[in-house]
């Protein structure tokens, strides 16, 4: 709590003592208006005075200003404790909003944990403690044992285990060596760990996540906007209503105390808080509860897509597959299979595809960089590549038509990357990916969550992908994709009026994860234009999180609509119960703080987690 909020709540106790006192105090007429008004103004001395600041700037209908009308005019008709009573739970009510909004804040903030405070850089033979953000690409940091890693780095020396858990949600440790890709923002749990650099801070991880969970609240889902739009009408509307309520009545029927009182119970319930406050900080909750769970979801409008999901489109290789690829066979056509893997293995080594960093992997050796030449990457296709002064294709079947070269279709089973020289074909290489151990159970409990189509796109071969397809249970399959035909399909399938998602691994599918109605990237823990393009991003690459973070985001939008109905059920009510005379003030102010209160509790429960299975 801060100092403020504890001030306040010491008004509270003592505006509640005193209002007590004055209940018990036998007086009688202009003696009881006084021993009310002390409470009164004990609590409401602030809200009468910016009420008062308010007008002189023309801003009449405030909550405040509504506060100090309804309360000054039931002192006006004799209703003395109503009139300290209302100001009471009004104080009480702004109390609570206040310590769940800055509870929410440290709920992020406690995300913001992630932040590492210093990094401890090797310079010239010395350990310096330094800021994360003075480490330069390529230098030597230490992590000791119990140290949280600063920048994203690969391990030069020493092996240990890293905590992930603030990133992925995912509480196993992870093994590393040397070698090792280390992320930023997990920590080292065992052995010392020298590690070079391999961004600056600005594009490591973790100030990446911080940045995107910070600008989270500026999204504005549909509700939100509606919700503003809708105060903006109600409360100048109710307050108009009061005034006709207080003057037009007693005109035919006379009693202008019983009306004026009506129309302030009028005025007690035209303030819009509890939707105005509950909708965002629920949205605000289920964003830290999704986060927590290693689930980023950039803004509210995403949460609210999230929720309403019927189809989704899969990309293949490092989505639901590893992207890890076995070399299983290597077959060249004149050559030895080694010069044959060799080639292959330059020509890919500045390639990040999976497949390229499989082929380097089986290579094993080292490549020389200097016999690399200029590399082209052709999405979708593979690559063209100058190894050793001559130029080389390295990729599927659809690059081989390209290049002219004599291929032919020979495997059953496995990915098969062709090398030509020029024109000349040379051989081509087998490799195998498997699928990760969740995908399969991903995509059932997306169907049990009521999804209605699950489709697979690939720039792979058909054989692969179909192969793939019966394993997982997925609706419909298209193979051979480049990216742009990948855009195509979904924009087909946009067009049959599902609510898409597509869900990738950032490469080669950046274009399909910006056109789909909502982006998903697996690993932010690799590519950079996957958590630039992606709507949401799953942290530990596990296809399973998705239908976690369905389940979160359905959550939040039930809570997010019980809220309002509860609210304007509540407030129509009254008001109705009010014009018609059988509402008392007692009732307003219920109708008012009471439903804020609930609503904040119940948006609340947005922060809690949700179970991975249901
Ligand atoms: P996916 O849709 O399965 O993620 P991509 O669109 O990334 O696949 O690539 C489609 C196909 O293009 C791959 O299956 C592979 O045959 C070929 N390809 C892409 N990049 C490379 C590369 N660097 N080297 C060899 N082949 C590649
Ligand atoms: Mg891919």
């Amino acid at each position: 709590m801060t100092k403020k909020q504890k001030r306040t709540l010491l008004r509270i106790l003592l505006a509640g003592l005193l209002l007590l006192g004055a209940a018990l105090l036998p007086a009688e007429g202009l003696w009881k208006a006084l021993a009310y008004a002390v409470p009164w103004l004990v609590i409401g001395w602030d809200v009468l005075w910016d009420a008062l600041r308010n007008i002189l700037r023309g801003q009449v209908f405030d909550e405040k200003f509504l506060m100090a009308l309804a309360t000054v005019g039931a002192f006006a008709v004799g209703e003395y404790p109503e009139a300290a009573a209302v100001m009471l739970f009004y104080q009480i009510g702004e109390w609570f909003q206040s310590v769940a909004v800055g509870r929410s804040r440290k709920s992020i903030a406690a995300l913001m944990d992630i932040r590492p405070e210093f990094a401890v850089v090797l310079r010239d033979g010395e350990e310096l403690e330094v800021d994360p953000e003075e480490v330069a690409v390529g230098e030597t940091i230490l992590i000791r044992p119990g140290e949280r890693v600063p920048l994203d780095g690969t391990v030069q020396e020493g092996s240990g285990s890293l905590n992930t858990a603030a990133l992925t949600g995912e509480s196993m440790p992870v093994d590393v060596a040397p070698g090792d890709r280390v992320v930023s923002g997990s920590i080292n749990l065992t052995g010392v760990l020298r590690v070079r650099a391999e961004s600056a801070y600005e594009n490591s991880t973790v100030a990446r996540i911080l940045e995107l969970v910070e600008n989270s609240a500026e999204k504005k889902a549909r509700v939100e906007g509606f919700i503003t739009r809708f105060a903006r009408w109600y409360t100048p509307c109710v307050v108009i209503g009061a005034a006709l309520l207080a003057f037009v009545p007693p005109l035919f029927v006379g009693g202008w105390t019983d009306w004026i009182h009506r129309a302030l119970i009028f005025l007690v319930v035209s303030c819009p808080c509890a939707l105005v406050v509950s909708v965002p900080l629920s949205f605000f909750g289920g964003i830290g509860g999704a986060s927590r769970a290693g689930i980023l979801i950039k803004g509210a409008n995403d949460l609210e897509t999230l929720a309403s999901v019927d189809a989704v489109a899969f990309d293949k290789t490092g989505t639901l597959t590893r992207g890890v690829f076995q070399v299983d066979a290597v077959h060249p056509r004149e050559i030895d299979p080694d010069a044959l893997l060799d080639i292959a293995a330059a020509a890919e080594s500045r390639s990040r595809h999976p497949v390229a960093e499989s082929i380097v992997a089986a290579h094993g050796g080292h490549i020389d960089p200097s016999r690399l030449g200029a590399v082209t990457e052709l999405a979708g296709l593979g690559l063209e590549a100058v190894v050793d002064g001559e130029t080389f294709f390295v990729g599927n079947g659809k690059l081989m038509d390209r290049v002219g070269a004599d291929w032919h279709e020979c495997h059953l089973a496995g990915t098969v990357v062709h090398i030509a020289k020029g024109a000349e074909y040379l051989g081509h290489i087998v490799i195998n990916d498997q699928l990760k151990p969740d995908a399969a159970s991903a995509i059932a409990s997306l169907k049990r969550l009521g999804v209605k189509k699950a489709v697979l796109l690939t720039g792979d071969r058909k054989k692969v992908a179909e192969a793939v397809a019966e394993q997982l249970g997925v609706d419909e399959v298209r193979a051979e994709l480049l990216p742009e035909q990948k855009v195509e399909a979904v924009e087909r399938l946009l067009a049959g009026g599902a609510k898409l998602a597509f869900v990738g691994d950032g490469i080669n599918d950046a274009p399909v994860l910006a056109r789909a109605d909502l982006g998903i990237a697996m690993g932010a823990m690799g590519s950079d234009a996957a958590i630039e393009s992606a709507d949401v991003v799953l942290m530990d690459d596990k296809p399973s999180r998705l239908a976690l973070a369905v389940r979160i985001a359905r959550k939040t939008m039930g809570i997010v609509r019980q809220n309002i109905v509860l609210a304007l059920a509540v407030k129509f009510a009254i008001l109705i119960l009010g014009a018609l005379g059988y509402a008392d003030m007692w009732l307003a102010v219920f109708g008012d703080v009471g439903v804020l209160i609930l609503a904040i509790l119940n948006a609340m429960r947005c922060l809690l987690p949700v179970k991975e299975r249901a």
